[in-house]
């Protein structure tokens, strides 16, 4: 039987108390600002790792961004997974979901055999939720979203994959190869396996792509092939709460706290 082939996207994203957008051009600030892995690709990480714990398989890093995700995600690297496949040009700059999951898709299709693809939930800049079911579109391929669990049956070419609803959960089977989205905080992540370390940040070779190395047509990345404008950004109003300290002995801030509620419920 062969390896399962598992492709997990991963993004890095600015730490999310560091998000800024330039209120000028309406693109994220990206200079001056810590980035991490978005937390969510970690559980998908997470869930292809278990998986590979219980059967031979090979896990791919795919992600699209610029050459600054390459030192942050070969953490992922060094937490277990082969090989790790970087899109990064200026062309693919500028792209909205359309754009980023098309370009994703023909970076799938480099890759070559697959039988799964794990995303995150969302992203923690972004936050919009496409991409996994944009992907699953690109590539023709049944989706699942949401996942908390996964179990795969190589033999029968089948995954399955529970989903929590509210008050219940859903098991679905869907046929492999398949696009999965992995419900944020559904694992604990592992740490890094110190013995693959040396290799993951200074040895392992990390395969970059420019947009003339993926089969891509030029007016479907980047700005020209997004369709999304940000067309207006505003931030919204923090609201300072009421507040008031009552002075005095405990006994007479309760009595004082049960009056005003008295006053509150009549
Ligand atoms: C007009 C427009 C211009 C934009 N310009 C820029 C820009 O210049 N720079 C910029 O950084 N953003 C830009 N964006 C935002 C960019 O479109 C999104 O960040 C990107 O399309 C992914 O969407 P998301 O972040 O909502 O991902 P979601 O759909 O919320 O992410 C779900 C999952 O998909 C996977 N995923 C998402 N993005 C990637 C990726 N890049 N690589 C690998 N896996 C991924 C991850 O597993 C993630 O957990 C722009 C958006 C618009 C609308």
């Amino acid at each position: 039987m062969p390896d399962l082939e598992i492709v997990v996207c991963m993004k890095v994203v600015p730490k999310s108390e560091e998000v800024r957008v330039d209120t000028e051009t309406l693109l994220l600030e990206r200079t001056g600002v810590r980035s991490e892995i978005n937390p969510p690709d970690m559980n998908a990480l997470e869930m292809a790792l278990t998986l590979k714990d219980d059967q031979p398989a090979r896990i791919s890093i795919l992600s699209m961004g610029p050459p600054f995700f390459e030192p942050v995600l070969r953490v992922g690297l060094a937490m277990g997974a082969e090989r790790f496949f970087l899109m990064s040009d200026r062309e693919f700059a500028g792209a909205d979901t359309l754009a980023t999951t098309y370009t994703l898709a023909q970076g799938i299709g480099k890759i070559g055999k697959f039988d799964l693809i794990l995303c995150g939930e969302e992203s923690a800049d972004g936050a919009t939720g496409q991409v996994p079911p944009g992907l699953a579109e690109w590539l023709d391929l049944p989706q699942v979203t949401l996942a908390t669990e996964l179990s795969v049956d190589q033999k029968k070419r089948i995954a399955r994959v529970r989903r929590e609803i509210k008050g219940g959960y859903e098991i679905h089977e869907v046929k492999l190869p398949t696009v999965i989205s992995v419900k944020t905080a559904s694992n604990e992540p592992r740490f890094i396996d110190f013995h693959r370390k040396l290799w993951a940040f200074e040895e392992a070779e990390v395969v970059i792509w420019s947009h003339a190395d993926v089969d891509v047509e030029h007016g479907y990345i980047g700005l020209t092939g997004s369709p999304t404008v940000v067309a207006g950004l505003r931030e919204a109003e923090v609201r300072e709460r009421r507040k008031e300290f009552l002075r005095g002995s405990p006994e007479e801030v309760a009595k004082e706290i049960a009056k005003r509620l008295r006053g509150i419920l009549n």
